[in-house]
């Protein structure tokens, strides 16, 4: 068993060396340059592969940058803690846990976690689930409700029918599609506040919270960060990056935003002070038949991924759940619908990249964003 985790624990490491690990640089100045890992004697008793601290003692901030990284919710993940000397490792522990916690209480794989028992009850029975596995329903049916469906936290049925980014991943028979695209109705949600259940009225029906759950699990993470003193930090949960405070020289972060065509590249960079960047888009998960893309985020009404000449959405908000659920709401929207419904809401801003290598921003992001890739051109949307 240990050797498995070790070899799971070098692999880990060769893939952060090789690929640079994150989707979306967090301050690109503080880029670690290599890791020094070693084989932790907790590593055997983790569910989770880790890595110990890497220490950078930044010059620019006059702080000490500690790293850790992990692989979890089946993703990268990076923790930056800036302070005057190293963070203590029982920081990271306390971090790492919670991130375990409640992937365990979330994820519709893991068969004991809250989620999966209100799937296996589906057509049959009311669920008692705990207060964070009802408010995160609650927050995505909030998003189910804005997109009229076009968000589905009932989407889990076409998710496992794809298998988008799973060795079974196909395109499916027409007549599946059909049967499958039935059950999904986030109406048929039945939530009971003074039980505080969950009821799926079908059979077969299934919750998949995949498309909020990181930013939601990167505000706990967050409270933590700060609960522990710090007040400067990078959390960044593949890609979904979260930001605590500014640079301990009071300047802004600098957060890549990743381009679509390239996992290397940057589009540009956002900065960020004390807010979250989360990015939705066809380059996450996908496969190809020929010259046809199918990428992850499906459209719950055609039963096919949602094709509208986006590449990507990114979400600037607050809270990391927000720009999580909004990334692909705002991405199944498209860009028109999409970009009014961002500038009608108080302090979020949104990033487009469409097919043709064009940028759109709310006006908010003006002085926020620096476009850096010549591949690319800003454009206003004219209104
Ligand atoms: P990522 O998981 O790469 O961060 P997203 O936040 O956009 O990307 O979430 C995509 C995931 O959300 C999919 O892998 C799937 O689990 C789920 N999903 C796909 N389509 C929808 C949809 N229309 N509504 C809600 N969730 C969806
Ligand atoms: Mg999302």
């Amino acid at each position: 068993m240990k050797n498995i985790k070790i070899g799971l624990l070098a692999g880990l490491i060769l893939i952060l060396l090789l690929s640079g690990c994150q989707k979306q640089l967090p301050d690109p100045e503080a880029e670690p340059e290599n890791l020094q890992t070693n084989e932790s004697s907790d590593v055997s008793e983790q569910k989770f592969v880790r890595t110990e601290s890497k220490v950078v003692k930044d010059k620019k901030t006059k702080s000490t940058i500690t790293t850790q990284e992990s692989f979890q919710l089946g993703t990268f993940i990076t923790i930056n803690l800036y302070a005057d000397g190293e963070a203590p490792n029982e920081d990271f522990d306390r971090i790492f846990n919670e991130i375990e916690r409640l992937e365990d209480l979330i994820s519709k794989s893991i068969e004991t976690s809250e989620v999966a028992q209100i799937n296996k009850n589906a057509g049959i029975a009311p669920v008692p689930v705990g207060e964070e596995v009802y408010e995160l329903i609650k927050l995505g049916l909030e998003f189910s409700n804005v997109s009229s469906g076009g968000f589905d936290i009932s989407v889990g049925p076409l998710v496992d029918l794809w298998g988008i980014g799973t060795e079974s991943a196909h395109v499916p028979e027409q007549s599946e599609i059909y049967e499958t695209i039935a059950l999904i109705n986030y109406q048929d949600i039945e939530l009971d506040d003074a039980n505080r259940t969950v009821f799926l009225k079908k059979k077969g029906m299934e919750l998949d919270l995949g498309a909020i759950a990181k930013g939601y699990i990167a505000d706990k993470v967050k409270a933590i960060i700060t609960d522990e003193g710090y007040t400067s930090a990078i959390i960044n949960l593949g890609g979904n990056v979260l930001t605590v405070g500014h640079k301990p020289n009071s300047e802004a972060w600098n957060i890549g935003v990743r381009d679509p065509q390239d996992e290397h590249k940057i589009v540009g960079s956002m900065k960020l002070k004390g807010n979250s960047i989360v990015s939705s888009g066809i380059y996450e998960r996908y496969f190809f038949v020929g010259d046809t893309r199918y990428h992850h985020i499906l459209n719950p009404k055609t039963g096919y991924p949602e094709e509208n000449h986006l590449q990507s959405v990114s979400i600037i908000s607050e809270k990391s759940a927000t720009g999580d659920g909004l990334s692909t709401t705002v991405f199944v929207m498209g860009l028109e619908e999409g970009y009014k419904y961002v500038e009608s809401l108080d302090q979020v801003e949104a990033l487009f990249i469409t097919d043709e290598n064009i940028v759109y921003m709310t006006p908010g992001l003006q002085d926020v964003f620096t476009l850096t890739n010549a591949s690319y051109e800003v454009k206003s949307m004219g209104y």
